[in-house]
């Protein structure tokens, strides 16, 4: 329903081109972000800026956030100066990936306050928050579910995972942990192939014709390996958060991972080498040193 008066806390990579569909889409925003950087865009847009997630909730109904860690999360959603706080908040969408445990936390601390959570991870990369072509993961209560459907459609494809939030974390976790393990298995496979003296570019062509194909050999790497930009957007240290987040509750289900344990450990190597901030294609630099080999065009 176009129209309505919407809060947005997170501004990043994800949270400002999803702040920009929902404003083609004819809603009224109020946003924070503790960056400023991030704000001022979105103002010369015509959204409206508050000086905190409280403020946020004071202003409008239905507040969305994309956070970077669960940590920032369960802070802004049940802290001091948080959305709990607001006077006018029913509803927190929260797009962040935060792990099932934050979420159902979150989920109880807010419903304390008469709020109602939806748990709302988004899959598709900046691209896909730019395009409106994410996989959202939607798990809360069937009559909200109705109630946020018409405002996560405008970032794409909805999919309704069940009544408990958590779940929708639960979903996401396990697609990212094949992302990043796609990710890790390419490198490798192009590495040897570019050591062998096989051009990358027709090597990953016969991938993509092939049964190999995935999502780093059809997307990442041709956008940010090859070219070398490795500029993706996506931080390193968001993906070793959500793969560790993922083996850990897989532990706690009881279900072992061994290959996403070793990807978790690729993570870890990653971030120690290039920081935290570097984008996750930077996995791949770690195999080219090892193999002494670039994956270049
Ligand atoms: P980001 O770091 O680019 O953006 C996070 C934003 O939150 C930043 O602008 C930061 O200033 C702001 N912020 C931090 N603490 C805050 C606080 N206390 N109050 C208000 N704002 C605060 O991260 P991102 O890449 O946009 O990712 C956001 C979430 O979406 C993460 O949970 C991530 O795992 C998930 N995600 C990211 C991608 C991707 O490709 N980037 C894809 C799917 C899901």
């Amino acid at each position: 329903m176009p129209g309505q008066s919407l809060g947005f806390i997170g501004l990043g990579r994800m949270g400002g081109p999803m702040v920009g569909r929902l404003l083609d889409a004819g809603h009224a925003l109020t946003v924070f972000d503790t960056s400023e950087q991030t704000v001022a865009p979105l103002l010369a847009r015509g959204a409206t800026r508050a000086g905190s997630a409280a403020e946020v909730a004071s202003a409008a109904e239905i507040v969305l956030a994309s956070l970077p860690t669960p940590d920032i999360v369960h802070a802004v959603a049940l802290g001091e100066q948080g959305v709990a706080q607001g006077s006018r908040a029913k509803i927190l969408i929260d797009l962040s990936t935060t792990g099932p445990g934050v979420a159902s936390r979150v989920a109880q601390g807010l419903a304390e306050r008469g709020i109602q959570a939806v748990d709302a991870p988004v899959s598709g990369g900046v691209k896909g928050a730019c395009e409106g072509t994410l996989a959202v993961m939607v798990s809360c209560p069937k009559p909200t579910f109705e109630t946020a459907l018409p405002i996560v459609q405008v970032f794409g494809k909805v999919f309704y995972v069940g009544d408990k939030p958590g779940l929708a974390q639960v979903v996401k976790l396990g697609n990212n942990i094949l992302s990043a393990a796609a990710m890790v298995a390419s490198a490798e496979a192009l590495a040897m192939g570019v050591k062998a003296g096989v051009d990358p570019q027709v090597m990953l062509d016969v991938i993509n014709a092939g049964s190999g194909r995935n999502s780093a050999t059809q997307d990442k790497f041709p956008r940010s390996v090859l070219p070398g930009t490795f500029d993706f957007g996506f931080a390193t240290g968001l993906l070793y958060k959500d793969v560790r987040l993922c083996v850990d509750e897989a532990e706690a289900l009881g279900v072992p991972m061994v290959l996403g344990s070793l990807v978790r450990q690729m993570l870890a190597v990653t971030q120690a080498k290039f920081g935290a901030n570097s984008d996750f294609t930077s996995i791949a630099r770690v195999i080219e040193e090892w193999a002494g080999v670039e994956i270049r065009r």
